[in-house]
Order: structure tokens, then sequence, then C-alpha cells
């Protein structure tokens, strides 16, 4: 049999059954229907009333890209499905009686909004449009139809950009004095579209095509070729959705939704895309239309459901009476077609188990669905939908989990502007996508992205956005459009990438070109202005309002969910806190114990501060020890507010680590102060003493101090330091347990590269501990362990297990030194630049490098259980917050994580996702 490279939709299933030899699921129809044509192959399925249309495949589109060429037997089957809808419609394409007319639509695999081409009303030329006029009793309606085809044709086949159009259509309503397009004039039309008929003429020497299936060859040549226009090429990447894919053409019967005021068209959702609700049908629509009004944001859109309806008046501050007569709801407008709507939108939802994104069309009265696609959606919308989901049956609680992406989890984490900060607003749009941006107005996408590169934080500020603005949407803060909907470019795009947006803010005006916007009162907002936007309420302020943080407390459906995953995970999640407020604010968020305490910070306390330089600086081991004790009580007192944060959980301290200069004011600076005051006051009592820490400092100066005197090395040369820390620990683990608090100290001995290093400091503390212990008169559990950060370290696990009650794996310096990197230059010197070419493909410091540090993990797990059964394995670098790093540490059975306090929600999903992934 001939291949199929051509599926009709009211027996794609069928077909495609046939082709391979089993019933197909809905991903395979759409890897080779699209996600449209496999929709409208569902949709027709399950009895939804659809126009007849057929789906050229996405093979077809591979193998024209790869030659130039339609494959053989692909026009032939085109025409056959040709011939099927034309008996399914009665209608003939190219008849000059009655002709049928179709839409070609691009449709990839995964959604790729606004990316690629379509092409409306194909098969008009002056016979047609005749009939048409003739047909519907509508001269009128003929000549828009016309117009839009041959501006859409002109615009997408042949690349004659649209808007040299546009101009004429808008100089045409200036000149008629009209505003919107249905008011032009009869006489107006058909001139336009003699006008246009010229323009096309006089750029290509040759007249507009009028023979329908060289318009419908031309136009599946061009849906195939805008896979790899430079914008869908851009936003796959962005996607990560392969290049290799192709899209896959749909023609489709086209039915009008501009046939009068008994037509209109509009998309709908069936859940909120912004807030996941779904108490009644999300979507807007416009009378007399066709699809384009609806997204370009020329007109204001109606709501379809009464009660959406009735909030966006008040949102928008219009009286019922206004709105009822001015934007009534289809629900108002048309019940009968919006009962039936509803029934479809269940039934749909049902089918896909997921929320529905809808374009729809009525014609004179009857409802025709033309698109279903898994709708793109908010974080917020994201979790609370799957948790509805579940909730009502539709999916399991698995399915849940596995539903929310970690990225959702990280983004609701983020902060939200200061209810109480002072703010200065300037005007009110819709709240198109949440979150609070701020950052410098920028009014053009390139510079937008140029900026953006320069590390500032942008706001891209558009009258209205298309798909060349998305690269410069995808580097801002957030957007800002003066004009379209909730259903608009800048909306969709904006929610589908977490990223803040203001859309249709109406009482600004918005000038590109002189780089400004006005806003109400005359306000101007000029290129390089800081404004703040609230995705939230849609509104846009002047200057740079203060952030809060994601009130964690409030977000119930995420709590669901991550109640569920701490079900289902296997790997514990603690939390990096240095001080009691980090411990109590990552309990809230769910950690299990504290995985890193680290305790130089302790240090930097003003408080100890002078304590902390003389210890360093001490020439004798008395005078070491007097400072010691001096700061140890300050050590004491957060250990104690931690351990009371942490009651009932394990908390490991580990010992002091950086380079003891650190602690030291910095070396440069001493030279010029130096310099400046032997010339300026050279028998001054600041110079001897800036003189005398100088000379300290070149002491402990060294070329490489990541690879010098830190960690456990610091330990054992400092003597009385980290006795000092255990001291303070056991006494505040001690004095908290007397006074009913559960704690569970454990002591990370940090860089130990030779196991006679970790012998010979947990020796020595685990002395202090006891001594502490029975001063105290308490027994606490203690357990001794130490990190993994050295290669060496990892190689010689079996050895230093033999020692070890635990390993943390510290991935930040064992990637240092796996790598050879420095983790304090690389990433300015050219580790992003490695990334952006390629040469690696992530950052080691953000992602673990599973090849290589992730091997050195794997031999020291398998020694190091090997050595001792009962050693506990965890990891507290940076990518313990990082879901595929997360992913890595639950297969290779690391018994926990331990991230910052604000990654413990997204660790605890993503920890859930790795179980089940690999169960
Ligand atoms: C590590 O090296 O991964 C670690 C957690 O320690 P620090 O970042 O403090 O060196
Ligand atoms: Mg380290």
């Amino acid at each position: 049999m001939a291949k199929r490279w051509v599926y009709l939709s009211r027996n794609a299933k069928e077909t495609l059954t046939e082709v391979l030899g089993h019933e197909p699921a809905l991903d395979e129809m759409k890897e080779i229907f699209g996600g449209k044509g496999a929709g409208l192959a569902a949709m027709t399925a399950a009895g939804a009333p659809v126009p007849p249309s057929f789906t050229i495949t996405t093979e077809a589109c591979v193998y024209y890209m790869e030659t130039g060429e339609f494959p053989e037997g692909m026009w032939e089957q085109i025409l056959e499905a040709m011939q099927d809808i034309e008996e399914q419609t009665g209608k003939q394409f190219g008849d000059p009686e009655n002709p049928l007319l179709v839409s070609v639509r691009s449709g990839a695999r995964q959604s790729m909004p606004g990316m690629m081409d379509t092409v409306l009303n194909l098969g008009l030329n002056d016979e047609t449009r005749a009939a048409l006029a003739e047909l519907t009793d509508n001269e009128w309606f003929s000549y828009d139809a016309y117009r839009r085809f041959v501006t859409m044709f002109s615009d997408i086949v042949m690349h004659f950009d649209r808007e040299h159009f546009e101009e004429r259509l808008d100089e045409l309503k200036h000149k008629e004095g009209v505003r919107t397009d249905p008011q032009v004039s009869l006489e107006g039309m058909v001139g336009l579209v003699q006008e246009y008929k010229g323009m096309y003429k006089d750029e290509f020497g040759e007249p507009f095509p009028t023979d329908p299936y060289k318009q419908l060859d031309l136009s599946i040549r061009a849906v195939f070729d805008s896979w790899n226009a430079p914008r869908a090429v851009a936003y796959r990447e962005h996607e990560d959705i392969p290049h290799h894919w192709g899209t896959a053409v749909n023609i489709c019967t086209m039915v009008f939704g501009n046939m009068g005021n008994d037509s209109a068209t509009g998309v709908a959702f069936s859940r909120s895309p912004s807030s996941g609700e779904h108490d009644y049908l999300y979507g807007e629509f416009l009378v007399n239309a066709q699809g384009e009004d609806v997204v370009a944001g020329t007109r204001t859109p109606q709501q379809v459901s009464l009660e959406g309806s009735r909030e966006w008046a008040e949102r928008q501050g219009i009286s019922e009476q206004e709105r009822k007569s001015g934007y009534p709801s289809l629900e108002e407008l048309m019940p009968d077609v919006y009962a039936q709507y509803l029934r479809i939108v269940d039934m749909l939802e049902r089918y896909y188990r997921d929320m529905q994104d809808m374009e729809f069309t009525i014609e004179r009265g009857t409802l025709w669905m033309l698109q279903t696609r898994t709708g793109k959606r908010t974080a917020k919308a994201a979790v609370k939908i799957a948790v509805d989901l579940a909730n009502e049956g539709i999916i399991s609680r698995t399915e849940a989990i596995m539903r929310a992406e970690p990225e959702h989890v990280e983004q609701l984490m983020r902060p939200s502007f200061d209810p109480d900060a002072e703010k200065q607003r300037i005007a009110r749009g819709l709240n198109a996508s949440p979150g609070a941006a701020v950052g410098i107005a920028i009014f053009d996408a390139g510079r937008a992205a140029e900026t953006a590169r320069q590390g500032k934080d942008v706001i891209l500020v558009r009258p209205e956005t298309s798909p060349e603005d998305v690269p410069g949407m995808l580097a801002s803060q957030g957007v800002l459009t003066q004009k379209g909907g909730a259903t608009s470019h800048a909306a969709v795009v904006a929610r589908g990438n977490n990223i803040p947006c203001v859309a249709g803010c109406e009482e600004i005006t918005v000038e590109s070109g002189n780089r400004r916007f006005t806003a109400p009162g005359g306000m101007v907002v000029s290129e390089g202005d800081t404004i703040s936007i609230d995705g939230f309420t849609g509104e846009v302020f002047l200057g740079a309002v203060d952030l809060i943080e994601a009130d964690y407390s409030r977000q119930t459906d995420l709590i669901t969910l991550l109640v569920w995953a701490d079900e289902v995970r296997s790997l514990g999640v603690r939390t990096n806190a240095d001080y009691p407020v980090d411990a109590r604010r990552a309990i809230d968020f769910g950690a299990e114990g504290i995985g890193l305490c680290r305790t130089e910070h302790m240090f930097f306390d003003e408080r100890a501060r002078d304590a902390v330089v003389r210890m360093i600086l001490a020439e004798t081991q008395e005078e070491r020890d007097q400072a010691l004790d001096e700061m140890l009580p300050f050590q004491e007192q957060d250990f104690e507010g931690i351990f009371e944060a942490m009651d009932g959980k394990p908390v490991i301290m580990r010992l002091i680590d950086p380079p003891m200069h650190e602690f030291l004011p910095p070396r440069e600076e001493l030279i010029e102060e130096v310099t400046r005051l032997r010339c300026t006051d050279p028998d001054s009592e600041d110079l001897a003493e800036k003189e005398k820490m100088l000379r300290e400092v070149n002491n402990l100066w060294e070329v490489n101090p990541m690879m010098g005197l830190r960690g456990c090395r610091a330990g054992i040369m400092y003597k009385g330091l980290t006795e000092m820390q255990t001291r303070a620990y056991f006494q505040a683990a001690c004095r908290c347990a007397k006074r009913g608090i559960d704690v569970h100290p454990e002591v990370m001995i940090p860089l130990v590269g030779h196991v006679n290093e970790l012998i010979l400091e947990r020796s020595k503390l685990e002395e202090v501990a006891q001594q502490v212990i029975e001063e105290e008169g308490i027994e606490v559990p203690a357990i001794f362990g130490t990190m993994i950060e050295v290669p060496r370290a990892a190689l010689t696990a079996g050895e230093i297990a033999g020692h070890a009650q635990f390993f943390s794996f510290g991935t930040n310096d064992l990637t240092q030194m796996t790598y050879g990197y420095s983790r304090d230059d690389a990433e300015g010197k050219f580790l992003l630049q490695y990334v952006e070419r390629g040469i690696l493909p992530n950052n080691p410091f953000q992602t673990l490098d599973q090849v290589g540090v992730g091997r050195l993990m794997e031999i020291c797990v398998e020694d190091g259980r090997a050595a001792n059964p009962d050693i506990e394995l965890g990891i507290c670098g940076e990518h313990g917050g990082d879901p595929d790093s997360i992913d890595f540490c639950h297969r290779i059975g690391l018994d926990y994580v331990s991230c910052s306090p604000y990654r413990v929600p997204v660790a605890r999903l993503a920890a859930a996702q790795a179980k089940l992934r690999h169960e």
C-alpha cells in the first residue's frame, strides 16, 4: 500500500489504526497529525461539530524539509481528500456556483502558539467571491473575506508584508470616518480589493493567482516552510522542542464568524488559564468577526459567560447597563449555543483529561469547533488544575504530581509587590499573567533582549506584541501592552513562559517610534525609566516597587500537591540554613532537617568581629584561646535558635570552612591605605596598626586560597578553633535538650581528602563533645561525618566510610575540583560562553555533571555503603535544589538532598517525580 501522507479527520483514527496495526494513543496521533490535527480527529470522533477537514502529516513536512519537494503520492491524496470534503459539504473547490473555501493551518506535535502560519478563505477569486455574495446574500461580507484572503496569502505565502495592506485599510477607515472594520462601506471594500490586487501585481509582476489548486499548493508549501521561520526556530530552542519534528498541515472547511450578527468567533478555556478556577467558562468572543480579529486586539472582545462578563465589567469600571448593551456575554446573546458549548467543553476536558483551550466559530447560529488543545497556563493555574483534576477523579494523584512542573513551584515561591510599599500607580490594564516585575521600560523587543543581555532588568512595552517580539519577551522581566485581551499574543506567550504581563492597558498610549508612553494625566514614561508591573492586578507603577516574598502558607493547592508528593518520595529533603530565621522558614516549607549549617556566617556577626580578628592574628595560644572564648557565646546562641526551630529533626553543623583571610580586610585595600598613610601620616598609630594587619594578611595570602588552608585543614592547623565550635554546638544541644527540645546534632568535617584528616579531627572533636555532655549531665545522640568535596575523598570512600557516620556531597567544591574550574571565576570568564557555544550542555555549577562529577558520586556511594552499610548519604551543594540533579541523587540512592529554604518545595516535588519516573 502506498504511504499515507493525508488523513481525513472523519476517520483519521481508524485509518491510522490500520496503518500502524494498533490503535494509536493520543501522543502517537499528535506525533503524526500534530496537535491540531489530532484534536480535529478526536473532536470529530467524539461527536463534536467539526467542519469537514483533513490533515497532511508531519512526516510529509519532514520529507519536504529534506528535499524541497512534496513526497510522491501526497498531492493525489490531497485531491482525493478534497473530493471527500466536497462530498461532505456539497460544495466544490473553485466552483463558481457553490464554492468550497478552506483554511490551511499549521499544527505541530506540541503547540507553538502564533509561531507558524495559517491562510484563511482559500479558494476565493473573482468568480467564487461573487458566488459567496449570492449564497450569503451579503456582498459586503464576500469582499471582506476576499480582502482578508489577499492580505494573508500575500503576507504568508509571498512574504509581502501585511502591514502594506493594513495601512490601506486604516487609511480607508480614516477617510470614511469610521473606527472598526465592519463599519467600512461596501464601496470602500470593493475598492480595497481592487487596490490590493493591484498592489500584488505591482509587487510580483503577475496577477493574484485565481486557480484555487495553485493557491492550495503554494499555501501548503508556505506552512511547511514556516516551520523553519526564525521565530519558530527561536521558540523551539527556548522550549526544547526538537527541530526535526516538522509541522502537520490541516485543511479545514471554512466556516464564517463574520456572516452577520448571528455569527461570532472566539476562544475559551475550560478553566481559567491564569488562576485555574473553573467556576465558569473563561473565554472571549467577537460578534461578526473572524478568528484573527480576536487575537489581534483591535476590537474589545466580549466574555463568553455571564459571570465572567460581569467580573470583567467591574474590573474595567463599566456599568452593568453599559455592559449589557455594549458587551453582552455569549450566554446572554445565544443561550442555546452556549449550553451546547458547555456540554462540548466538558466532554473534551474529560477526553483529554486536562484543561482545554478551544477555538470556536458560530456561523449563522450554528456552532463549529475549530480547534482544541491542552491550554497553556500560569504556574498557579497549573498546580490548581492538577490538584482539582485529581480531586475530581479525572486524573490520579500520581498524575497530578507528574503534571506540575518544578518551574511552576519555583515560580510560586517568587515574590510579589509589598502591599504596604509606597507606589505611584499610573495606569491599569488587564492582569494577563501573574507575578510582579520591576525593570526599565524598553519599547522594542530587539533592544529589550540586548539590554537584558547586559544584565539589566527590562519591562518590554509594546502597543501589542507579535511573534517577532517573542525573543525579547522571553528576555524581559515583564511585558506591558496597550492593546489586546487575555487571549492576545502577549498574554498567551507571557503565561506560557511564566512572565508577568499586563495587557490591554488602554489607558496608556505607546509610541514605540518615540520610545515612550503617555499615561493618564499626560505623564510620560521614556525608554530607560524604571516601572513596575503587577500581573496579579493589572496595575502599572512608576519606579521600582518593593517586592515581598511569596506567601507559601496561603497557597493551599501547592501545599496539597506537596503533601501528596511527600507520600510518594523516598528521598529526604533537608535545608541549608545558617540562621534560626532560615531554619524556621524552611520548616514551614517542609524541610525535614538541616543538611548544612555554614557556621562561618556566624563569624561575620558584627558582635563577634573583633574577637574573630584577634583569634586569627593571635601571637600566642593564650591570646587565641581568649578570643575563642569570646566568640563561643555568639555561636552557641545561634545554634540554640536552630535546634529550637528543628525540634525533633537532624541538624548538620559544618565546621569552619573558608580560608581565614576572608575574615580580614582585603589585601589590596590595606596596601593602598598603608601607602597613603606612609605619604601623609608616617608616624601615626593608624599606620602602625595597618602595617601589622598587612603583615598578617601577607602571611595568610595564598595564590590558590580555594585549594589552600581551609576546611578541615584550618581546623587542624588553628588549634582550638573547631574545638570551640564543637563546644558551642554541644552546649547548645545539651541546654536545649534540658528544655525538652528533641535535638539530633550531627557534626560535619569539611574538605577531607585523606582519611587521616578525618580521623584526627573526629577524635579530637568527639572528645570535646563527650566532655560537654558530661559537664551538662545530659546525653544527646550525636553523629560525626564528613563532606565529600575533594575527588580523592570520593575515590577513597571505602577507607573514609570506616570513620564517618555520614557523607554529604559538597558538589560545589566537588565540581570545582573535578572540572578544575574555579567556582568564583569560571562563570564570568568562560563558562557561560561554553554553554552558549554548546561546548558544555549546561552550567555544571547549577546542574550536576552526572557523567563526571556524578561518576565520582556513584563510586563513593558504592564503596562507602560497602564499607559501612549504615552510612547516611546526602548532598548539600547547590545541586540539591535542582530538579535534574535531584533525579540523579534519587537514582544513585542518596538518603536526602539539602537545599536553600526557598527551594525546599521544588525539591519535594522533584524527589517525588524522580521516584515515580524510576519506579
Ligand atoms: C560545597 O562545596 O558543595 C558546599 C556545600 O560547601 P561550600 O559551598 O560552603 O564550599
Ligand atoms: Mg565546599
